[in-house]
């Protein structure tokens, strides 16, 4: 993989760079910021700021409720969000795109609602090792209710799922897959539509965890024919508190409401309630309206710019890191060469904690993570406690790879000098 240079970038990375203020933030009274902990959460353009002002000075009120001018349209502004994510998604109906909090809320929902009531004792749910803990824990406590029992698909040292143990893992007793469609640790970018298909010709429905490929390539749920898609608003450009579950039509409707409450419902009596159609049935209680405005906004933002170009951008400056942070002593890279990876790496150097690497970047200016990502499972596979990640988005350039190259140089010479 080449190398992106500045000649070859497919827009003014600068003057896109003005768009987010916080970019140019200087820390610690003047050293210059260098973001590069875009997989934890992203920054915001003023395209996504300047909706969500414009919303609560002068279009805000609850939604779906009062009969007057501001309600609707706050409820206009609402819905057309959900519109705005269907074709996003390229999904059949706007109402298979429910309005969550994050995809944690939204991977809830699907063990909560669907699984309470499909799965039963000798039902298998098949995960990967590669998982978020958010994308492992609802299922482990799915099965603590229903007896259902939680199997992994096992990862090669290199950072890969191994797909020829599909076959092996899916039988009969399998109701779901659920996996991630680029992990948070390794990049790897995994064959979601590969695996639907095993799936499904096993009889199992597919939950995609989203949240790390959403915000960095095109999502066509038709094309990858999930049955579920789950995702989070400020990993890609928008606020937090939001986050989509994609829901097939016909499965949405089998499934009973999880949360209960306001607007969840057609009809309550002493006696009991009549939840509403989709998408209402999903979203009890106020919804993250303004949020919602705000993803809006971030989708038009990133499909401005276009997905492909992103995806493309993020992996030139991937590989420029890669081969960047291969060279250091004593480097191990978690995970695969930058062709099969998404726009992050993370790594781990021999004799050095990672989170006294992290904090002697930041000293620098240089924000990465270190930790176990919420995936100690993947990090015990690899045989490791914690790494140091650095995650990039499309409004990093070569010259911040380049300073997160000399700020390592100089980290890894204090923390060794250090008794
Ligand atoms: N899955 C993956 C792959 C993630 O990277 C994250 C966020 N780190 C999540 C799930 C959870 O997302 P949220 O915290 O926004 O619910």
């Amino acid at each position: 993989m080449s190398m992106t240079t500045a000649d070859e970038l497919p827009w003014d990375v600068e003057s896109l760079r003005g768009d987010f203020p916080i970019l140019a933030s200087e820390i610690y009274g003047g050293v210059p910021l260098t973001y590069l902990d875009n997989a934890a959460t992203t920054q915001r353009p003023r395209q996504v700021i300047e909706a969500m002002t414009t919303a609560y000075e002068r279009q805000y009120a609850n939604v779906h409720r009062g009969l007057h001018y501001l309600s609707e349209l706050s409820t206009d502004l609402y819905e057309n969000a959900r519109d705005t994510v269907q074709r996003f998604l390229n999904a059949r109906r706007v109402h298979e795109v429910i309005f969550t909090a994050g995809t944690t809320a939204s991977i809830n929902l699907v063990a909560r609602s669907w699984g309470d009531a499909n799965l039963r004792a000798g039902d298998e749910i098949l995960l990967t090792e590669m998982e978020h803990h958010s994308n492992i824990v609802p299922w482990q406590q799915l099965a603590c209710r229903t007896g259902c029992r939680v199997r992994f698909l096992p990862v090669t040292d290199g950072g890969q799922l191994v797909l020829d143990a599909l076959d092996d893992f899916l039988t009969e007793r399998t109701k779901l897959v659920s996996v991630v469609a680029v992990s948070n640790v390794l990049g790897t970018i995994n064959p979601v539509s590969t695996i639907v298909r095993r799936a499904h010709q096993a009889g199992a429905l597919v939950l995609v965890d989203a949240a790390q490929s959403v915000p960095h390539g095109t999502t066509d749920v038709q094309a990858w024919d999930a049955d579920f898609v789950a995702f989070s608003g400020h990993k890609m450009l928008g606020p937090s508190g939001i986050g989509v579950l994609y829901g097939r039509e016909t499965i949405l409707e089998s499934m009973p409401p999880f949360l209960g409450g306001g607007s969840m419902i057609r009809r309550v009596t002493l006696e009991g309630f009549e939840p509403a159609d989709l998408p209402s049935r999903f979203e009890a209680g106020t919804p993250p309206i303004v949020p919602a405005i705000g993803l809006a906004a971030a989708a038009d933002y990133l499909q401005q710019i276009g997905l492909e170009n992103i995806h493309r951008y993020e992996q030139g400056l991937t590989a420029q890191a890669q081969a960047m942070i291969s060279r250091l002593d004593g480097v191990r890279i978690l995970g695969p060469g930058p062709d099969l990876r998404g726009g992050m790496i993370s790594f781990v150097v021999e004799g050095i904690q990672a989170n006294d690497l992290a904090m002697t970047l930041d000293e620098q200016g240089v924000a990465v993570r270190a930790g176990h990502h919420c995936a100690m499972p993947l990090h015990a596979r690899l045989g490791v406690s914690a790494s140091t990640r650095a995650s990039f988005y499309f409004y990093n350039t070569p010259a911040e790879i380049e300073r997160l190259g000399e700020a390592l140089h100089k980290a890894l010479r204090v923390l060794r000098r250090k008794p």
